[in-house]
């Protein structure tokens, strides 16, 4: 297992890799990996011949108020854990090496994913993020030019926008989608539980059991998402901020009021400082 910080070393790695028969599976992290992150990276071992984890805090997916600063770095643990899954590189490069102009932010070329689908949910809250996520995501692929790229469906609406764009633009690249991963409380893993306090992880727990009551609700006949939206902030712990919670067709994010198809219950809430998202599929 082998860290590479530099885009032209692991392009000319990744071209002899292909040149010699060889699939190519990108994992694309922050870092702070979890077992969350180590599904992803499992399956690309184990459907690929190599496997590449990206390891980059991206600073453009990031809002000015947001915690871009002070989001976790924990590489040398992140190493140790890819190379006991058996992947083959971590990419870390520095923000400079991504976004040799950053300071001229205006400048950069972005790739944008169509409003429609980020004036809701997460992109409501977080404008630019999707425009963020969208050009690194692109950039990863050039980078590694890979066969199969994993995403998560604890990031449902990421997952969705990405496989739009891959779609909308012929990128020659299957995106693969791997199940949400949770702690046995039920708390979706994620690399921010690490600024939860025990407190606040009380209060977060609150998060998930809010979506199983839904699930609940339903499998007991509710099909009403405002009578489930009702019986989720019966669950929700009084100082858990909500942020939304929104039920949204699996099939193509519209907006659901009376649940018929498959159906994500999406959920973003700040405990303390720190913002959580979740969501679970009900309806399949
Ligand atoms: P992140 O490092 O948070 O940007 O996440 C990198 C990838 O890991 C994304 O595709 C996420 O959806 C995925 N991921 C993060 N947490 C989980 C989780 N609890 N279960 C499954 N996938 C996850």
């Amino acid at each position: 297992m082998k860290v590479i910080n530099n885009i032209n070393e692991l392009k000319e790695i990744l071209n002899q890799e292909k040149l010699n028969g060889k699939k190519i599976g990108l994992v694309p992290t922050m870092g702070c990996l979890h077992k969350g992150h180590a599904s992803l990276i499992q399956k690309s071992v184990e459907d690929n011949d190599i496997t590449v984890v990206s390891v980059f805090v991206n600073p453009i997916q990031f809002g000015p108020n947001e915690d871009y600063d002070k989001y976790p770095r924990t590489l040398e643990a992140d190493a140790e854990l890819c190379k006991s899954l058996n992947a083959d590189y971590i990419f870390a490069p520095a923000p400079k090496e991504m976004y040799p102009d950053l300071e001229k932010f205006s400048d950069l070329t972005m790739v944008a994913p169509p409003y429609a689908l980020t004036d809701m949910l997460c992109g409501k809250s977080r404008i630019g993020h999707f425009d963020g996520v969208c050009t690194v995501v692109t950039k990863l692929i050039n980078i590694t030019s890979p066969d199969r790229a994993y995403f998560g469906m604890k990031d449902i609406q990421q997952l969705f926008i990405v496989k739009k764009m891959v779609k909308d633009l012929n990128f020659s690249v299957d995106i693969i989608s791997c199940p949400l991963v949770r702690e046995e409380s039920g708390l979706a893993l994620s690399s921010r539980n690490k600024y939860l306090s025990d407190k606040d992880k009380i209060s977060a727990l609150t998060i998930s059991k809010a979506l199983f009551a839904i699930k609940d609700g339903y499998q007991k006949g509710i099909t009403d998402t405002k009578l489930l939206f009702d019986t989720a902030m019966t669950v929700l712990a009084k100082d858990v901020e909500l942020d939304y919670l929104e039920f949204v067709k699996k099939e193509n994010f519209e907006s659901v009021e009376n649940i018929e198809e498959p159906t994500i219950a999406a959920i973003a809430a700040k405990v303390g400082n720190v913002r959580l998202i979740d969501n679970i599929i009900i309806g399949e």
